[in-house]
């Protein structure tokens, strides 16, 4: 989860890093009465959560109420890479002598946080990588240690910082590192952290990206969480507890586990087809989420068809199959569906998956090869495919493909033959 510049900036100041006075505004007058609070001279700071603002128009540099009001009407009204700008920090103005760059984040390859600093700050880090490797200095903590003195006074030296700044470096860096500890952060950056005309250090930017999974330690930061920031359909996955990655194909994946999900994609791009989503609606998943999962499948209207695949061990097959039922009953798909159901209740789930005329598999290679023929088939009113009643002989594999097999039919699962 992103953090905003002025949440990041808010958990910058608990530990005692300086950051410039200011308030956030959603409205024009509000931005004019911060900016007179704070005598005239401020800057407007779009609150979206991408980068690049500054080049987008997102960030103005103003030097009266009025014009601090003028400013806020224009920038409330752009977008910013698609995001609408519906918040601003309006800041002190403050005149800059240098920008440096200081961020901590976690490397893989060393498994522990890095500290990364840079006398070149101001721009995207990933832009310094690229023109000027040389000017990144990276030290990795121990995080039983901790930043120490030692290492912060180490980088300051490395950036060549002015030494009546050291001091407040070395207590900058070490207050970003607690809060990248204690909040669970994969991400702690100041960009740029400026040494002002008047001789200070301050954090004019903030970024942090706190660890989802650590999420339910600290509510109060899941709190901070802006909803108007995410899509709807991630909204709707996290209510229900689904992990849900769109993609850009046309089969709509409905699986139980994450292995099982990959397996499933992996699968359906062998069989020629194109995954639209990656979805995992966990174990023990009851009818009213799996009917939540359809319902976001369905919604996105790339999909020419959806393959279920359930391995029902805490989850049960016809507890499933209900919510299957439940959400085609409210959403009245336009797709054919697919279903491959195996484990418990799996006998029960297919009955009344059968009985509602959904194409059934026996394997996940069938359900693939069928799923991925539906969906170059014509859309069909209910979801259903004349190819899933007895005898006729549904489209076969992708041209070139391997599997050269019989579709089977949903009376072909119901009578006789075990499942994989
Ligand atoms: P970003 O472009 O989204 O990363 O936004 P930043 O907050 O980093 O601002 C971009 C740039 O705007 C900074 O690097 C500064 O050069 C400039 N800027 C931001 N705040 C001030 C300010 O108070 N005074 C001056 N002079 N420039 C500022
Ligand atoms: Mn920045």
């Amino acid at each position: 989860m992103k953090l905003h510049e002025y949440q990041s900036k808010q958990l910058f100041a608990q530990e005692g890093i300086p950051i410039p006075r200011g308030r956030v505004a959603m409205t024009a007058a509000e931005a004019r009465s911060i900016a007179e609070e704070l005598g005239g001279r401020a800057v407007i700071k779009s609150q979206v959560l991408v980068g690049g603002r500054g080049k987008a128009g997102g960030i103005r540099l103003v030097d009266s109420a009025e014009a601090a009001e003028d400013a806020a009407t224009q920038v409330l009204g752009i977008q910013i890479k698609g995001l609408p700008v519906r918040k601003l920090l309006v800041d002190e103005a403050v005149g800059i002598q240098a920008e440096i760059y200081l961020g901590i984040t976690n490397d893989r390859q060393a498994r522990s946080p890095v500290v990364i600093a840079s006398a070149e700050g101001g721009v995207e880090i990933e832009e310094v990588a690229r023109r000027e490797p040389g000017k990144i200095v990276r030290i990795p903590i121990d995080p039983l240690l901790g930043l120490r003195d030692y290492q912060a006074r180490y980088l300051a030296a490395a950036i060549e910082l002015p030494r009546e700044h050291w001091r407040d470096f070395i207590r900058i860096a070490s207050g970003l590192y607690r809060i990248f500890h204690r909040v669970d952060a994969t991400l702690a950056e100041i960009n740029p952290l400026v040494i002002t005309k008047d001789q200070r250090l301050l954090a004019l930017d903030g970024k942090m990206v706190i660890d989802d999974n650590a999420l339910f330690r600290h509510p109060d930061i899941a709190d901070m969480r802006d909803l108007d920031e995410e899509a709807p359909a991630e909204r709707e996955a996290r209510k229900y507890g689904l992990s849900y990655v769109r993609l850009d194909g046309t089969i709509g994946c409905m699986v139980n586990g994450a292995g099982l999900a990959m397996a499933t994609m992996d699968v359906i791009e062998f069989c020629g087809g194109r995954p639209a989503n990656f979805l995992d609606v966990g174990g023990g998943a009851g009818a009213e989420k799996v009917a939540a999962a359809l319902q976001l499948i369905l919604a996105e209207p790339a999909v020419r068809a959806v393959l279920l695949n359930i391995f029902g061990g805490i989850t049960r097959c016809d507890e499933v199959a209900r919510g299957v039922l439940a959400a085609m009953d409210e959403v009245r798909p336009r797709v054919p569906f697919v279903a491959r159901l195996v484990g418990t209740n799996e006998e029960e789930g297919r009955r009344l998956l059968a009985e509602a005329d959904l194409i059934t598999a026996s394997s996940l290679m069938d359900a693939a090869r069928k799923a991925v023929a539906a969906a170059r088939g014509p859309a069909l009113p209910g979801g259903r495919r004349d190819d899933a009643s007895e005898g006729s002989r549904g489209p076969g594999p992708a041209e070139g493909t391997a599997p050269t097999e019989l579709p089977r039919t949903a009376r072909d699962d119901l009578e006789g033959s075990a499942p994989a």
